[in-house]
């Protein structure tokens, strides 16, 4: 029984094919990130577009891929499928409409049920594929391009969330501080490895909201703090250490991450925790969590690196388990761009 899982909520046109135990038989990405690199960031019309380009393309791809992977010469027919999943937000609705029209025509041909993914419950179910076990009640983190939220997972599809950001998601924040130095996008992996040489404590960047007990986040002050900085230095006529600067703009964000998620498993009594988002592929992130809350006896949970950014496989998660339970959608289903969890 094959469920194949569509994402196109942002700059990622991806499909995969997971079997009802869980194995992925296939895994595509086409990524557009070249096409908005020059803009420094995702222009939502060239998304759309470059979607509707490759889409098909993709689906063939894994269709081919997941035949390859049960050791058949053809091609899997889309008659062949049990469900198709799709995600249905949040993300670009000009992005999400594609996605979700053409796997409702998918679905349509085939004939088979339509299943509709939340992309935030993606990133939280992208931890199941490295951690098949992973039950609720934990702690979740999200961090990615456009979210940061601290959440109690009580139960699957259960989820209080005790504290988001008040102005931009920590994906956003290092897209925006690579931007001011010039370097590129998506300023994640770069400013990442900067910081691998870098000094952590060279210069003493600001944690916002770093009370107990308070789980929002603010990131807006800190990238002010690091422009102001750049500009102050340039000014003086001094060279930026860049390292430095990467590696000390980390320690201020995932400082406070650290802090907030150890008060929030402290409170509910969680043993357990989970990150997930663009930013979960972050080394630095990783390590800290795993060796600092690990070291109190909370089992850690991170998705694996290439299950972090966009990905249609944490998307196939999702849509087998409500394949299993029957949580099918009706055909006359809408993109909904502001879902939240
Ligand atoms: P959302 O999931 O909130 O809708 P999104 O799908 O656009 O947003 P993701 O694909 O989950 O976001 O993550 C992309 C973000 O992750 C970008 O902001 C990118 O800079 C960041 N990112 C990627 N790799 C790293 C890394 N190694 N360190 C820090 N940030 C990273
Ligand atoms: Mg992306
Ligand atoms: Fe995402």
């Amino acid at each position: 029984q094959l469920v194949l899982a569509i994402e196109s909520s942002c700059d990622e046109t991806a499909v995969a094919i997971i079997n009802a135990e869980g194995n992925m038989l296939a895994n595509q990405v086409s990524t557009q990130i070249d096409f908005h690199a020059r803009f420094g960031g995702v222009v939502p019309e060239i998304a759309s577009r470059k979607h509707v380009e490759v889409i098909v393309g993709v689906v063939d791809a894994a269709l081919e891929e997941a035949a390859e992977a049960m050791g058949l010469d053809a091609p899997i027919a889309p008659t062949e499928l049990a469900a198709v999943g799709v995600t249905q937000g949040p993300g670009l609705v000009g992005a999400l409409v594609v996605g979700v029209a053409f796997a409702k025509g998918l679905a349509a041909g085939a004939g088979c049920p339509l299943i509709c993914v939340n992309h935030l419950e993606g990133h939280l179910y992208a931890n199941l594929l490295a951690q098949p076990d992973l039950e609720p009640p934990f702690i979740f983190t999200l961090v990615s391009g456009g979210h940061t939220m601290l959440v109690h997972v009580k139960a699957w599809g259960d989820y209080e969330v005790l504290g988001e950001t008040l102005d931009d998601a920590v994906g956003e924040a290092f897209d925006k501080v690579a931007k001011a130095l010039g370097l590129g996008y998506p300023g994640g992996p770069i400013i990442s490895k900067l910081a691998e040489t870098g000094n952590p404590r060279a210069i003493d960047f600001p944690r916002a909201l770093n009370r107990r007990g308070d789980y929002r986040f603010s990131l807006s002050g800190l990238k002010t703090a690091v422009v102001s900085y750049i500009e102050h230095e340039t000014a003086a006529g001094n060279t930026i250490h860049l390292p430095d600067l990467a590696a000390s703009f980390e320690a201020a964000v995932f400082d406070v991450q650290y802090k907030k998620a150890k008060g929030a498993l402290h409170e509910t009594g969680c043993r357990e925790y989970c990150i997930g988002g663009g930013v979960s592929a972050n080394p630095h992130l990783r390590r800290m969590m795993i060796q600092k809350l690990g070291r109190q006896g909370i089992r850690v949970t991170v998705p694996p690196l290439n299950a972090c950014t966009d990905n249609a496989a944490m998307i196939a998660e999702v849509a087998r388990r409500k394949f299993k339970e029957g949580d099918f959608a009706s055909f006359d289903v809408d993109a909904d761009p502001n879902m939240t969890l």
